[in-house]
Parts: C-alpha cells; sequence; structure tokens
C-alpha cells in the first residue's frame, strides 16, 4: 500500500517566491536541488503538510490539511506534480520524477528492494 506508481517518485522543492512568479516544474528539475526525495504518497502529504506549516508557522494542530492531504495523497499515487504555497512565498511544490529522468538514482536513500522500516 501507498507506493508510487512504478518508476516515479517526487522531489520536494521550496522556492522563495509566490506562486505566480515561481518557475515551471521541469525547470526545478534541472535547476534546483530538491530538499526531499520523497518515494511515496504518503510522504509527500507529510513533507508538505509539514513544509507549509513551518512557512506559516502554525503547529500541527493549528492546521491539519485534512482535505488537502487526501487530494496530495491521490495525486501522488497517479504520479502528478503538486504545487502549493503562501500567497507570497514560498512556492513549495512535489514534482513528479520519471525513474529515467532522475538524477537522485544514482544515490539511492533506501535501499534498493528493501523494506522499508515503520516509524
Ligand atoms: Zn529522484
Amino acid at each position: 500500500m501507498g507506493q508510487h506508481t512504478s518508476g516515479t517518485h517526487h522531489h520536494g522543492y521550496v522556492e522563495d517566491t509566490p506562486l505566480n512568479q515561481a518557475m515551471p516544474a521541469h525547470e526545478r528539475l534541472s535547476r534546483l536541488d530538491a530538499v526531499e526525495i520523497l518515494h511515496t504518497p504518503d510522504e509527500v502529504a507529510q513533507w508538505l503538510a509539514s513544509t507549509l506549516r513551518a512557512a506559516m508557522g502554525k503547529s500541527e494542530e493549528e492546521v491539519a490539511f485534512e482535505d488537502e492531504w487526501d487530494q496530495w495523497v491521490k495525486y501522488a499515487h497517479s504520479g502528478e506534480t503538486i504545487t502549493t504555497g503562501l500567497l507570497r512565498g514560498p512556492t513549495i511544490s512535489a514534482v513528479a520524477v520519471p525513474e529515467a529522468e532522475c538524477r537522485c538514482a544514482s544515490t539511492p536513500l533506501v535501499p534498493v528492494g528493501g523494506k522499508k522500516r515503520s516509524r
């Protein structure tokens, strides 16, 4: 459960610009370093929520992102890029990356074929 469609994962990017001035997703891939490599839809949602909260200066009790969470998991599961953020910035995005286009593939953060440890 919770695995990406095969061959796709997400890179997390944070840009210190408003949403309407942020660069296109495919440019982020080549121009920015991912702050986070996200391997499952749950990780994507978790990262988006905690990064947004940090940007808003709110705690988990104050903003749960319950509606957004389901959307994020759904999008991430179908291998779509998710962009969110605050009106005046930052722009926070989880960009879907096919394995073939990924530069992080040479330095895997989880053992290939291994089971992830539960936290
Ligand atoms: Zn990658």
